[in-house]
Order: structure tokens, then sequence, then C-alpha cells
């Protein structure tokens, strides 16, 4: 133990990395580019994911002077609860205070047997990859004040460890607070830890990215050779519609975005899933349903997600659709052989619905809580 403290002490002096960004397979290079053996690395691992601790005093496994080196090196960064909304279906909007102070939004969404007293058959959790977002979308309160910053890997994945305590995730999607592709390094590498057999270890195809359309980041993800989800949020199906709704599609127009959906279909075989938020007046016409199955159809295997709009407070113009407009989304996507689901948001009694998560209610919540003002990020 001794020679490993030494060889530590010489060499464990560089910037610290949060313990909770580095992967198994980085564990292991770096204890035995250190001089240390291999095992410590499943020793580490053990301690942090299947042990949960969050200070490197309880890794007792390890040689003290390896967890004084750790410490140091490699601290352990856990977000801390402030504030836990309970909706009475169970849902729960945890207000996560980071350690620069910022807050951050995740919700866990239980799915409980049928019958009196069912047990929990899935547990889902929306994480943030950012605070604030840069997106501008007009029917999401996320961006509303724009971007404050990106959340860093260990970050992302410390809105997992918070969870923990509800229950046992069966399922993560990355549909809360800003947009993953804009924050991509980070939001992998938090995900790839996720879903790593010696991390918390939650299954490939109980991950699902969700995209505005940031189309870079289509090739980048089917490159990685990995069997997460990825949706995408259309929400109109034309440039002159999407272009208002979501300033991304002047960067990147459908025709782009289609292009980008296709390879990545083709190269991966993987079923990409669109999300339609239907709101009324605006995107609901039966003429709006037919070009989204004409869109839909360019990308094989594609599904879609109809989500009738939550009321926003900053567009007070923009309405729920009544549910015939609903039905009559569905039945032209059917006729039209397009696979289809009406997803319904939960949890909407403490405004934790999906893509809802708000910076301004945060802080009405943290009442006290000192946050940091918001910063827009122009693109
Ligand atoms: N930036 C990513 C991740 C956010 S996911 C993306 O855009 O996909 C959140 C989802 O909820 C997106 O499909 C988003 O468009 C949708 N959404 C946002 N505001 C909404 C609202 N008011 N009602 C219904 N869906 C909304």
């Amino acid at each position: 133990m001794k020679v490993e403290a030494e060889r530590n002490v010489k060499k464990m002096d560089a910037a610290a990395t949060p313990a909770w960004s580095v992967l198994p397979d980085e564990w292991k290079e770096m204890l035995v580019a250190r001089g240390l053996r291999a095992f410590r690395a499943d020793q580490i691992l053990h301690s942090l994911y299947r042990d949960y601790i969050t200070d490197w005093d309880q890794a007792t496994t390890l040689p003290k002077d390896l967890r004084e080196a750790l410490k140091r090196e490699f601290p352990i960064t856990p977000a801390e609860e402030v504030a836990c909304d309970e909706s009475p279906d169970g849902t729960r909007k945890l207000l996560l205070k980071m350690g620069d102070g910022e807050l951050v939004e995740t919700v866990v969404i239980p799915v409980y047997a049928k019958g009196e007293g069912g047990e929990m058959v899935r547990l889902t959790q929306c994480v943030s990859s950012q605070i604030g977002c840069a997106m501008g979308c007009a029917f999401c309160a996320s961006g509303a004040n724009g971007l404050v910053r990106s959340l860093r890997a260990d970050e992302i994945v410390a809105e997992v460890m918070a969870a923990r305590k509800y229950g046992t995730l069966t399922n993560l999607v990355v549909m809360g607070m800003g947009e993953p592709f804009a924050n991509y390094d980070e939001t992998m590498r938090a995900l790839k830890l996720i879903n790593a057999g010696k991390g918390p270890n939650l299954g490939a195809r109980h991950i699902t990215l969700s995209t505005c359309g940031v189309v870079p980041g289509f090739a980048r993800l089917a490159a990685e050779g990995l069997q997460f989800e990825l949706s995408v949020s259309l929400h109109a199906a034309d440039d002159r519609l999407r272009d208002e709704l979501m300033p991304v599609n002047r960067r990147w127009p459908l025709a782009e975005l289609m292009a980008a959906c296709r390879d990545y279909t083709l190269k991966t075989k993987r079923v990409i899933t669109f999300e339609y938020t239907v709101i009324a007046g605006v995107n609901d016409s039966r003429a709006c349903a037919e070009a989204l199955a004409r869109r839909v159809r360019e990308v094989p295997m594609a599904k879609v997600n109809l989500i009738p709009l939550s009321p926003v407070e900053h567009r007070p113009d923009f309405r729920t659709p009544p549910e015939p407009t609903m039905k009559m989304f569905l039945d032209v996507l059917m006729k039209n052989h397009v696979q289809t689901m009406i997803r319904r948001s939960r949890g909407r009694e403490s405004q934790a619905a999906c893509g809802q998560l708000r910076l301004r209610s945060a802080r009405r919540v943290a009442k006290g809580l000192e946050t940091k003002g918001k910063g827009e990020e122009s693109r």
C-alpha cells in the first residue's frame, strides 16, 4: 500500500476530475499508468456504483492513502436536493443544487401495475442536459430565459444519483431542460457511464436522447455505435411554420434534418421517434397531419409520438388542442401506415411535464436560494 501511495503523491497532482465523469476503462488505464493494480478500478467502481458512496472515506476497501489521493484528484460531486414536489400520480420533480449554486430540475415518473396497491413496474427519469436552453422554441418554457450554462457529465450523473432514493431506475430520457446535441460530449459521457456495466448499468435501449434537430449530432451519434434510442422534436412539417416555432430550423431546415434522420436510420438500423406537439390553431390542421405523415415516411421505420401542448406561461396564445384534433392526427398517420402514439404529459400538477422544467418556477420553489443571473447565448 505504501508503494501505491508514494507513486500517487508524485503523479496525482493534475487538476481534479469529477469521479462521476470517469468511465470504467479510464479508471483502469489511469490506475495502471500510475503504477497501481488494475483491481483497484473494480473496487473504486463498486464503491461508486454499488455502494453509492458520496465521500471517499466511505470506500473502506481502499487503502487510506489511495482514498486521500482520490479525494484530492477525483472528487465525488453529489447534487443537493433542495425541493421535491410530488404529484398525485406519484411523479416527482426534484430541484437540485449544483456545486456552483445553479438549480437543475429532474423528474422521476413511476408506472404502477394496475389494481389496488400495484407495484412499481417502471421508473423513468427525465434529466436535464443544460441549465436553460439556447434553442428558443416558441412553445417551450425551458428556453424562455435563454441558456445559463451546459451541465458537465458528472452533473448529469448527479441527477441520476439524486433520484436513486425514489426507486430503481428502469428508463432514462434526456428530455429535461436543454438540448443534448448542443452539449454533446458531456451528455454522451454521462450516458455512457450510466450505461456501463460497472457503472449504474442501465441498458442502452432504456436510454433515450431527444433533439430539436441539431443536425451534426446525428452523424456523431451514429458513429458511436451505441444502442441509445433517439427522438427528434419535429412539431411542424413545413419550413415556414417550423422556422417560426423552432429557430433551429433556420439553421438546419427540414430537408437537411430529414436527410440526417434517414442517414442515421440507414446506418444504425435504429428507429427514430418523431415528437409532434400539437398546438391548437397553429399546427393542428388536417393538412398539417398529412404533411407530417409525408415527412415521416421519408425516414424508414420512423414512428410518431403526438403530444398535446402543455400550456406555458410565456405564450398564453398557445392552447392545448381538443381531443378530436388529437384523434384526427392519429387517424391520418395510421392511414398512412405510420406507427403513432398519443403521449400525455405526467405530473402536470407540479408543472413537471417534460419540456416544462423551468428555471423561474425552480427559483420560486427554492425561495431564498442564491442563483446566478441568466446568460443568453447567441447561436
Ligand atoms: N431539446 C430537446 C430536449 C427537450 S425534450 C428537444 O427539443 O427534443 C422536451 C420535449 O418536450 C420536446 O419534444 C419539446 O419540444 C417538448 N415540449 C416543449 N415544450 C412543450 C410544451 N409546452 N408542451 C408539450 N411539449 C413540449
